[in-house]
């Protein structure tokens, strides 16, 4: 990880998880989620800041898959991409 890169991250995270703020629940600390496109290539921007559960639980991107998180909440990754980067 470069220093931009570190420094943008942390940024992010501290904006907290992008879908507690659109489900109203206020921020909540976040890790740092990579959207993955085809080809698999890691884009710096290319990423929204999440909470645990909203990341890796049950009820988060990895637990629900990206079709399973479009039906639970109606939004998708790049919806929230839209949002983080009007916050950045
Ligand atoms: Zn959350
Ligand atoms: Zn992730």
């Amino acid at each position: 990880m470069t220093k931009d890169e570190r420094k943008y991250y942390d940024k992010l995270a501290r904006l907290g998880c992008s879908l507690c703020k659109h489900l109203g629940l206020g921020e909540s600390p976040a890790e740092i989620h990579h959207i993955r496109r085809l080809g698999g290539k890691r884009i710096l921007a290319e990423v929204i800041p999440l909470c645990p559960e909203h990341h890796r639980g049950n009820t988060g991107i990895h637990g629900l898959g990206r079709k399973g998180f479009f039906n639970h909440y109606g939004i998708d990754e790049d919806y929230l991409l839209d949002k983080t980067k009007e916050l950045v």
